[in-house]
């Protein structure tokens, strides 16, 4: 009988993160201070910041012991399964030397990746004696896993969630309720940053990047307050290493090894989750696993973006970030895989891109959809928006090495299930999902005035 699912027992989950700065060619380049363009410092950061993430930020540390209560709370879940992906297969008609896998992050709590580095977050922050925290959110995922997290410790949390994800996605405003977190759509009229984007369009569906500014300025006036992200930082990737880390355990127990790792990508912490423990095999053992960044076509950093110094957010609050990036005022289409709606990705992901050790792929909602919806039929799982991208990508590898006539064993990230995201799947189904084409002029308009900043 072919083995379909593999987990690990409770006693041989990884007990480190992988920070992949220790393994990197080239180190990624510092944040810089918008005003005097010099390396931030570290007061700026833990000013913003929990301190012992500012630390892991900047650390070149190889591993990371991961703490023993944030290792009680991974039990809750953790081990993720990883599981062939076999009735997809039979429904792709695939031969039998090309395999497709799949890490079902879908079966935590708040129902994506996220709760990987928000338990640990919200740890740092109990331990520094911090009680106040805010964050943005885009899709509603990162603000449920955060709002959990959050509960757990003893934390107050504020959440400032995209205007178009708070409207379409009700229930994730539930569940940060319940979690017993506060949730206002962004923008808001509760900081200067939301007034004035409402000002200039009373419609604005928000961004993430207008989402930080207003988080962000929310923790300056604060000063018992801390801020938190869901993604894009090192120190977030380095947390969902937890993921790549048991699917190399678990990729042993198969028997097979992976040609070609898949992620969705927003800010890259789901991706690089799952991707750099593989990465580091590449560069420390001379395999060579592809792996391969699926982004949207209306968001596409990394495939038709810059790179460049660039901040996080649309007001341009934050520190200037070494990123690939469309513009920080770049506004994507109001597609519904909003946690991919991000314009920039992070400085770690940016620098390995830009040393040419992963790939990216451009992938069209209604076709990832559409991937989606192929999966729920064979799989079960109904997959978050995000992660059709993931899917799409992974079957496009299944065709292409049937095409070539070769063997592959493909992997992919399942960051989440999409149950609270139905709207997307309703759309699609009613034939009212389009794809969006972003011209290069379109580009070229936020990409653009990026020179004046360097
Ligand atoms: C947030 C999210 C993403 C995108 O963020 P990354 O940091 O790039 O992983 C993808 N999938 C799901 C389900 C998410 O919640």
């Amino acid at each position: 009988m072919k083995t379909k699912k593999i987990l690990l027992p409770d006693n041989e989950l990884p007990r480190q993160w992988y920070n992949i700065v220790a393994d990197m060619p080239n180190r990624p380049l510092p944040l810089l201070h918008p005003g005097t363009k010099q390396p931030v410092t570290k007061e700026l950061m833990n000013r913003i910041f929990v301190e012992e993430l500012v630390h892991q930020e900047m650390s070149t540390e190889r591993f990371i012991d991961i703490p023993e209560r944030v290792q009680d709370i991974y039990r809750i879940w953790r081990c993720t399964p990883l599981v062939r992906a076999s009735e997809l297969e039979k429904a792709l008609d695939l031969p039998s030397g090309i395999k497709i896998y799949f890490k079902n992050e879908s079966v935590s709590p708040a129902g994506s990746h996220k709760p990987n580095s928000a338990v640990p977050q919200a740890y740092y922050a109990a331990a520094q004696g911090l009680n106040r925290m805010t964050t943005e959110t885009g899709g509603g995922q990162w603000g449920s896993a955060m709002s959990m997290a959050a509960e757990m410790f003893g934390l107050d949390l504020r959440v400032y969630m995209v205007k178009v994800s708070y409207e379409q996605k009700p229930y994730r405003k539930s569940m940060m309720n319940t979690w017993g977190a506060d949730v206002f759509p962004s923008p808001s009229d509760t900081t200067e940053a939301g007034r004035k984007i409402l000002a200039e369009n009373p419609n604005d569906g928000g961004s993430l990047g207008t989402a930080i500014s207003e988080a962000v300025e929310m923790v300056m006036t604060h000063p018992d307050a801390r801020y938190c992200l869901g993604s894009v930082m090192n120190h977030v990737i380095l947390h969902q290493t937890i993921i790549g880390e048991e699917t190399l355990r678990q990729m042993e127990m198969t028997g097979d090894y992976p040609d070609v790792v898949i992620g969705c990508f927003g800010g890259g912490s789901n991706f690089g989750g799952i991707a750099f423990p593989f990465l580091r095999e590449n560069l420390a053992k001379g395999r060579k696993t592809r792996l391969i960044a699926a982004e949207p076509t209306c968001c596409p950093k990394l495939t038709r973006g810059k790179f460049e110094y660039d901040f996080g957010d649309v007001a341009g609050f934050t520190p200037l970030i070494p990123m690939f990036t469309l513009g920080h005022e770049f506004h994507p289409a109001d597609i519904h895989a909003g946690g991919l709606r991000y314009h920039g990705a992070g400085t770690t992901a940016s620098q390995l891109y830009k040393d040419g050790l992963f790939e990216a792929v451009d992938i069209e909602q209604v076709e990832s959809l559409a991937a989606g919806v192929l999966f729920a039929k064979t799989e079960g799982i109904i997959p978050a928006p995000e992660s059709t991208h993931a899917i799409r990508a992974a079957i496009d590898e299944a065709e292409k090495a049937r095409e070539a006539g070769e063997d592959r064993t493909i992997v992919f990230n399942l960051s989440g299930h999409g149950v609270i995201d139905l709207y997307a799947y309703e759309q699609y189904l009613s034939g009212a999902l389009k794809n969006y084409t972003l011209s290069d002029a379109e580009i070229a308009k936020t990409v653009s005035r990026l020179e004046k900043l360097a």
